[in-house]
């Protein structure tokens, strides 16, 4: 049934509720979907926001606008049966809810919650002020096992595992009774964005749920098979891993789905390692953004505050070299220049081009960040910033460790496949040197018939890191970083862990 209410202006306005979508951009297993459709009294309207204060934030970037829009024309495509869309706005949150309560008396509105950065999390506050003015409920749900408000981890493996393994949500999609008229939009995209968006980059993942599925299916049917084995490697990781980082990323995939499919797979059991490697980076994928949840100000300060005091050459030289791939360290170097135009590369490289960023060039992590932010097609707050700030070493209770970027590119890359790949300033240059081309003296290179146009290394590898060794290791003992170790123990781990074990034994 819809009810109609009178207007200020005498018109009566359609009831109706919202479902605003976030990072869930698909149509399964979406609590917001089905609560709306369930509802008796009125109908609803999907909504997404391309908002412009998000959309120029550091940590955004066009890749990512791309990847939601062509999850959204999907959804669309598969909501048209139903003489529904979602409504896509370029406008700020607070302004685009005014401008549909002129047209439509909102009852409530539906979404997930979302651990997102101070911007969202600041904007999420005002929203639900205004909602709360205007007496618009605002029902928000709680995503891939995340929970908002907790003070420490003593239920939380429990309560993922349920949340886990507990039956997905199937909403009943029905014909859409909501008459939507577009004539009167200042929020509707204008061509030129529109043009920008739906650009295709065949280097790229494509947004969408069917991609995502296709992704995950290939892996547990064939591609998974070396995972474990190849999960170090940065060229052969780019097809034994699953790749369904960006689909979880923008929710078009709910990690509940992604779960249950891999548990109940047929392969599980022939899988072993692979399969449960898999399983437990879907915890860890949680873990991180709970941390996140917690505390959104790990964007912006070290997690351990006693790291404040640290201080950095911040050469802006080599940050820009280290943005461009011009450190004259080939892997760091094909790392990034892939990541520029792919948007992905494994766990360790990206752990290495941090390592390398805040040790051996002695720079703040802050300071690279959101260039990876952007680069990142599977950007995810949650787990971007405590990751980095884990490879920085600035979080006080983790291991640190510093990859060197030679014996990476030895071990990892041994033939130099990936480096020839994406330095083709090294693609002559006999494999023997393709690690370290400044070895290669002026005879080498007669003898090989090559000249190299590469950039020699911007810093002494060595030499830095035992530098930024002594720095770091030193500061392990000052007195902030120390009391700070205990608090986060004590928020971000299980109190049974090992971690948290040696904290008592030590107090
Ligand atoms: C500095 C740094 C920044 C990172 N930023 C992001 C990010 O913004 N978004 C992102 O999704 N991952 C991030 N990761 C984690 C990891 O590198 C990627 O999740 C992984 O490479 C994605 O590829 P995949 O889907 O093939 O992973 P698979 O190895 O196939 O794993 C499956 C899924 O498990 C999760 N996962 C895997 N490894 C980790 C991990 N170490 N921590 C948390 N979750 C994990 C991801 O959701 C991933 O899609 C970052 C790692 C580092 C070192």
């Amino acid at each position: 049934m819809d009810v109609l209410f009178a207007s200020p202006i005498g018109t009566m306005k359609q009831s109706i509720n919202i479902v605003w979508l976030k990072r869930d951009l698909r149509l399964q297993d979406h609590l917001p979907f089905a609560s709306a459709e369930e509802d008796p009294t009125c109908d609803y309207l999907a909504i997404y926001l391309f908002e412009p204060s998000l959309l120029s934030a550091p940590d955004n970037s066009v890749r990512h606008q791309r990847f939601v829009y062509q999850s959204l024309m999907e959804i669309n495509r598969k909501l048209s049966r139903y003489q529904r869309s979602v409504q896509i706005y370029h406008g700020e949150a607070l302004q685009v809810f005014n401008h549909l309560s002129h047209t439509y008396a909102i009852n409530a509105v539906y979404s997930y919650q979302e651990s997102g950065t101070q911007l969202t999390w600041d904007r999420d506050m005002a929203v639900a002020k205004s909602f709360n003015t205007q007496q618009i409920k605002w029902i928000e749900y709680q995503r891939d096992g995340v929970i908002r408000g907790i003070k420490n981890r003593s239920q939380w493996d429990a309560q993922w595992q349920q949340a886990m393994t507990s039956p997905q949500i199937t909403p009943s999609y029905t014909q859409s009774k909501i008459a939507i008229s577009d004539t009167n939009n200042p929020f509707a995209l204008e061509a030129e964005y529109l043009q920008l968006l739906s650009t295709t980059d065949d280097n790229k993942q494509y947004g969408g749920t069917d991609y995502g599925w296709k992704y995950l299916r290939s892996f547990m049917e064939e591609r998974g098979k070396s995972y474990a084995r190849s999960l170090s490697k940065p060229l052969q990781s780019r097809t034994s891993c699953s790749r369904i980082s960006p689909y979880l990323a923008w929710g078009n995939l709910s990690l509940r789905q992604v779960y249950q499919y891999v548990a109940a797979h047929d392969n599980r059991k022939a899988y072993g390692r692979n399969a449960t490697g898999l399983l437990t980076r879907l915890h860890w994928h949680c873990h991180f953004i709970q941390k996140f949840e917690v505390e959104c100000a790990y964007e912006t300060h070290c997690i351990n505050r006693g790291y404040e005091s640290l201080s950095y050459a911040n050469d802006p030289t080599l940050i820009t070299a280290w943005e461009n791939g011009m450190t004259g360290l080939p892997l760091v170097d094909a790392c990034m220049r892939c990541l520029h135009q792919t948007g992905w590369v494994n766990f360790r490289m990206r752990a290495m081009l941090v390592s390398v960023f805040c040790h051996h060039l002695d720079c703040d992590w802050r300071h690279g960040v959101y260039h990876l932010a952007r680069l990142f097609l599977d950007y995810e707050p949650g787990i971007h910033y405590p990751q980095w700030q884990m490879q920085a070493g600035t979080t006080g209770v983790n291991t640190i460790r510093m990859y060197n970027p030679i014996k990476q590119s030895y071990d990892h890359d041994p033939e130099g496949f990936f480096i020839k790949e994406w330095v083709p300033e090294l693609r002559d240059v006999p494999t023997q040197f393709v690690h370290e081309p400044w070895k290669m003296t002026a005879l080498d290179r007669q003898f090989a018939g090559v000249t190299i146009d590469y950039p020699d290394p911007i810093v002494d590898v060595t030499q830095a890191a035992r530098y930024a060794r002594e720095k770091l290791w030193g500061h392990r003992e000052n007195t902030a970083v120390i009391s700070e170790n205990r608090r986060i123990l004590k928020t971000h781990v299980r109190p049974n862990s090992r971690k948290r074990r040696n904290l008592k034994s030590t107090s």
